[in-house]
């Protein structure tokens, strides 16, 4: 009895993009003041690149930022990637927002199909990803730093690890929520250059304990753990869990003594009969076991009651608890045509005052 290791392979298609770098803004805004000002309409230059565009190069209406870099994720995969984009020296000044939307990376059951997980039926299983996103500003920039949203408060078991589950993000109804807190600005002429790099995580620790299952209830509550130091085979929360099944003297080795004892005392005591008793024998060479039915019965019954229960501790472990999950996850992400996360990059000139 063997818990697969996941090696299912999940095509996460393209993330992209901005086709919305947003210019509009500026043609309603001259429509108001058109009488006034035709500086209004001089020069506007929000633009953006992506980590693999062509170096110095900045884009006016989309850019391309492939998050999975195209390939297959599979659980505990990683990675991170980076995007730009400035002012480029435009005449009025602006304030800009980036808008994320990771929709497709939210819950994968529904009301009519749960999950199992860890034998226990009726689970919700959410696309087990995390981002954390880090902001710069270019180097002797004259504007400040954007600040980088958190959905939590200072409680929360998330809060301090930098990281976020989408699913505890408040979108607006197209899924995109924006990743700053506050207003950030660019003064007008500002040729600073803001760096976004979200960083990605495959991570069902951030996840698991909300299906409330008995391997993750007090005081087995699993620790969100957003380290990439593998020092064994796996990130070290699963390593945990896996450790904890196959390692010496873990749940399989208590699992396999228990049957393997089941096996050794029908080698010596031979197996009951179809009527309820128990075959006379000899335990040594001419030497008669003594025990009477009752008890050839009650140990061995005690020994199958071992059995079971070393199994169901397996059935219900953690690492059964990570597996079924990605599996569910998988599956789901899999059946669909793509998974995208997207990101916007918009600008607004402000208002002369
Ligand atoms: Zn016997």
């Amino acid at each position: 009895m063997k818990i697969s290791k996941i090696l299912m392979a999940l095509l996460v298609a393209v993330v992209i993009t901005s086709s919305n770098i947003v210019s509009s803004t500026m043609a309603r805004y001259t429509d108001v003041y058109s009488g006034g000002d035709a500086a209004l309409i001089a020069k506007w230059n929000l633009g953006a690149r992506g980590e693999d565009d062509i170096d110095g190069e900045f884009y006016n209406k989309g850019f391309t930022f492939d998050l999975f870099n195209g390939q297959s994720i599979k659980p505990m995969d990683f990675g991170e990637k980076s995007f730009t984009f400035r002012g480029g020296g435009s005449d009025v000044a602006m304030t800009y927002d980036v808008k994320m939307n990771a929709a497709d990376l939210m819950q994968l059951t529904t009301a009519e199909t749960k999950a199992t997980i860890a034998t226990e039926a009726g689970q919700d299983v959410f696309a087990p990803f995390i981002f954390k996103i880090t902001a710069e500003i270019s180097d002797g920039a004259t504007d400040t730093v954007p600040t980088v949203f958190s959905p939590y408060t200072g409680s929360s078991p998330y809060y301090g690890t930098g990281w976020f589950r989408p699913k505890d993000v408040t979108a607006d109804e197209d899924g995109y929520f924006s990743i700053f807190s506050g207003t950030p600005n660019f003064s007008a002429g500002s040729n600073d250059e803001v760096t976004i790099t979200v960083y990605w995580q495959w991570n069902t620790s951030y996840y698991i304990n909300d299906t409330n299952i008995a391997a993750v209830t007090a005081p087995h509550v699993v620790p969100a753990d957003p380290s990439t130091e593998i020092a064994g085979r796996y990130l070290p929360y699963y390593q945990d869990a896996y450790d904890e099944y196959y390692g010496p003297g873990g749940l399989l080795d208590r699992y396999n003594a228990a049957a393997n004892a089941v096996e050794d005392y029908l080698a010596v005591h031979g197996s009951p009969n179809a009527d309820g008793t128990w075959p006379p024998h000899d335990i040594a060479a001419d030497t008669p076991c003594t025990l009477s039915d009752a008890e050839h019965f009650a140990q061995y019954h005690g020994l199958i009651l071992a059995a079971n229960e070393a199994l169901t501790a397996c059935q219900t472990s953690l690492l059964a608890a990570y597996d079924d999950y990605d599996t569910f996850a998988v599956n789901a992400l899999q059946a669909r045509e793509s998974v995208k996360v997207l990101f916007r990059v918009s600008g607004e000139q402000v208002a002369p005052q």
